[in-house]
């Protein structure tokens, strides 16, 4: 079991101040054992090893964090980054219909992610339309017209004697003229790849030129994953994944091979039957799954404890120096974004106040847009927001970079100074009071 060998494997690193490549090295097999158990795939975990072996390798353990815990946090920043490091948000059509094409072999949960998307989809405002282009099945076609009920959206279909590229066409048409948002084509899978069910994929596609072209993978093809994926991504060109079956008890290591053999982003992931058993990919948590293996909180605790205590000192020389920049802000409204999926999980403790979808949404957008501003900061103007505060030239190229005015640029340059502000008033608030003990 996972766990168990993760144990050993920090205890072996007990009592040392510099991680080195000889002593993360029984931690690291470990690491990989675990890896291979959780259903990665070989190829996936070497480069893995590598890369988490190069980073850690010389590491100095902050002080106050045990070694152990400074390599549980260089692992869990590697798997995250495997994964795309962040939320990959659909894409969405600048004019007309978005078109959504699924894709998958037979049994993935194509048909099911097809309503859940619409349902996802309509709460956020949007009109959907499902078309039907599974014509191999009859049953197909109900299945989806059931669905599709369920979750109060239409469904196009022509029964099974017309082809998929042309039902997927009359059905694009049909959402013009009604100006439906957003289309989702439900396609046929087969047992296994085959030739048939590719140049039908492809040519679906050419008839729809789909936005996004999702692959629907069952969790539970573990290592298998990869190569399906990449198959996929070579014979049609995929946009992304979506990993359906999570609440199973598959071991999450598809996810790992899927963005690192296809450069594809999972999208979303199933967990369950029902409408609402869909939800963005969060890379954080799904190296949570792959690490934890049913003991998440032992091993997260610690990598956050590391990472606040790394934060914590840093911000606080920042602050005693009055230098408080850009690039704090970002970490800090980062910060914030992770409390943002971490309310989530509060909303589904009973008796705690659930954030709502819109709320995080909306906090999520204000983030983003403060980051596309210093986005295009250059690094100079990051570490020294002076320059900005100074220069009207400078916070003129700034919104014109990021497509955004000048009093929003001003305004966010201001928050800036009032954070700083605040703090240096909070600092100054605690002196004379006992500093904490760093040393721990
Ligand atoms: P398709 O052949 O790819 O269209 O697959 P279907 O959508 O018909 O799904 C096949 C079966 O998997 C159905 O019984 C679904 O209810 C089930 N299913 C789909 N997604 C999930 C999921 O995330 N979790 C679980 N437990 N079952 C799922
Ligand atoms: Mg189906």
């Amino acid at each position: 079991q996972l766990t168990t060998g993760l144990e050993s494997a920090w205890n072996k690193l007990r009592g040392t101040d510099v991680l080195t490549k000889e002593n993360i090295a029984e931690p690291m097999r470990d690491i990989r054992r675990a890896l291979l158990e959780a259903d990665v795939s070989l190829p996936v975990v070497r480069s893995f090893i590598e890369s988490v072996t190069e980073k850690a390798a010389g590491t100095d353990v902050i002080r106050g964090v045990k070694p152990e815990q400074q390599l549980v946090k260089v692992v869990n920043d590697e798997l995250v980054q495997l994964m795309g490091g962040e939320v990959s948000d659909l894409v969405f059509a600048k004019t007309g219909p978005t078109v959504i094409l699924l894709a998958g072999l037979q049994g993935v949960g194509k048909t099911t992610v097809c309503a859940k998307l619409a349902y996802y989809l309509k709460k956020m405002g949007k009109s959907c339309m499902l078309i039907a282009a599974d014509v191999y099945r009859p049953a197909a076609i109900d299945q989806l017209t059931i669905l599709g009920k369920q979750v109060g959206v239409p469904v196009y279909s022509e029964g099974t004697e017309v082809k998929p590229s042309q039902i997927a066409k009359n059905g694009l048409k049909e959402a013009k003229s009604k100006k439906t948002d957003v289309i989702i084509v439900d396609t046929a899978g087969r047992l296994q790849v085959d030739k048939a069910m590719m140049s039908e994929l492809k040519e679906v596609k050419r008839a729809v030129n789909p936005t996004e072209v999702l692959l629907v993978v069952d969790a539970m093809t573990g290592q298998e994953a990869a190569s399906l994926v990449s198959t996929f991504n070579v014979e049609i060109g995929i946009t992304g994944a979506i990993l359906t079956k999570l609440d199973g008890d598959s071991r999450g290591g598809a996810a790992l091979s899927i963005k690192e053999v296809s450069g594809k982003p999972i999208k979303f992931v199933g967990r369950g039957e029902r409408m609402e058993d869909l939800e963005p990919f969060y890379p954080d948590r799904m190296a949570q799954r792959i690490l934890g293996m049913g003991d998440v909180l032992s091993f997260v605790e610690k990598a956050q404890e590391v990472m606040r205590q790394e934060d914590a000192e840093e911000l606080q020389k920042k602050i005693l120096s009055a230098k408080f920049n850009f690039n704090d802000f970002l970490k800090q409204t980062q910060a914030i974004a992770q409390m943002g999926s971490f309310s989530r999980i509060i909303g589904m403790i009973p008796g705690m106040n659930k954030v709502t979808p819109a709320q995080i949404r909306e906090a999520e957008k204000n983030l983003k847009f403060m980051e596309s501003m210093i986005n295009v900061m250059t690094p100079e103007e990051r570490e020294r927001p002076e320059l900005l505060a100074e220069s009207r030239e400078r916070r003129i190229r700034v919104a014109k970079e990021s497509g955004k005015n000048e009093r929003q640029v001003s305004q966010l340059v201001a928050q800036l100074f009032r954070m700083r502000a605040q703090m240096q008033k909070m600092m100054g608030a605690m002196q004379g009071q006992d500093t904490p003990d760093m040393e721990g």
